[in-house]
């Protein structure tokens, strides 16, 4: 259980299992412990490393990198 726990408070997991967990969280209060430290360490883990790759939103362009170099008439 302890590794679907990390999962769900990640947003890893598929909505069913996440269901389930959560469930589970309200039935057991060690579980319900343990996902409050991990929601922290992950919420830390987020504003530390902002390019994670299990976030939710879209992929940064490659593009980005070349353009700023452009721009700015390097070379
Ligand atoms: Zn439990």
């Amino acid at each position: 259980m302890r590794e679907d726990l990390g999962a769900h408070t990640l947003g890893a997991l598929e909505p069913e299992e996440s269901a389930q967990i959560s469930a589970h969280l309200a039935a057991c209060p060690a579980c319900r412990a343990e996902h409050a430290e991990l929601a922290e360490v992950a919420a830390l883990l987020s504003a530390l490393l902002p390019m994670r790759t299990t976030g939710p939103g879209p992929e940064p362009a490659p593009l980005t990198f070349g353009r700023g170099k452009g721009a700015r008439g390097e070379a």
